[in-house]
């Protein structure tokens, strides 16, 4: 599952799509976690789809990542803002990629 201490354990090495990307990364194979108060493991997302699909307020948006050992799309949190905290993503992720932090 996605590490909930990413932010002390990792380091920040980017942007993508206006969002926080978290290292180590070394595409294509390894893309590190991306969001901050959404945070999706792209090491981990296999590309199910259920939290885009749930998520009230449509904070999720595909993008591609060919040459991903684990899916050759994922969900970036464009709209991380817009999230309202109701954990449905985290439930529904069947490969515990999502952490999101209320702070
Ligand atoms: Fe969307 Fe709820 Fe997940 Fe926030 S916690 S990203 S509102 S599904």
């Amino acid at each position: 599952p996605i590490d909930p201490n990413f932010e002390t354990n990792r380091e920040r090495v980017g942007e993508e799509n206006g969002v926080t990307v978290w290292g180590p990364v070394d595409p294509p194979e390894q893309l590190g976690i991306h969001g901050t108060h959404v945070a999706v493991d792209y090491d981990i997302c296999i590309a199910d789809g259920a939290c885009l699909e749930d998520c009230p307020v449509d904070v999720f948006t595909w993008v591609d990542t060919p040459g991903h050992p684990e899916s050759e799309i994922k969900v970036e949190p464009t709209r991380e803002d817009q999230c309202i905290d109701c954990m449905l993503c985290v439930d529904v992720c069947p490969v515990d990629a999502i952490d999101v932090d209320p702070g």
